[in-house]
């Protein structure tokens, strides 16, 4: 390993909103975009062990 460092460039989704877990790229379910154009996101979150909306 390296220096102690963290490597922090992986992206984050955003937050589980029910426990404020940071959701890694990695935790990415589905992504979709709705009828008026944002773009929405299930993410499993880790702590809550469920799918959730990242905010
Ligand atoms: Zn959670």
């Amino acid at each position: 390993m390296g220096p102690s460092k963290r490597r922090t460039d992986q992206p984050l989704l955003g937050r589980c909103p029910d426990c404020g877990q940071e959701l890694l790229r990695e935790t990415l379910l589905i992504s979709y975009r709705t009828a008026n154009g944002w773009p929405k996101m299930f993410a499993q979150c880790p702590a809550c062990d469920e799918p959730v909306h990242p905010e």
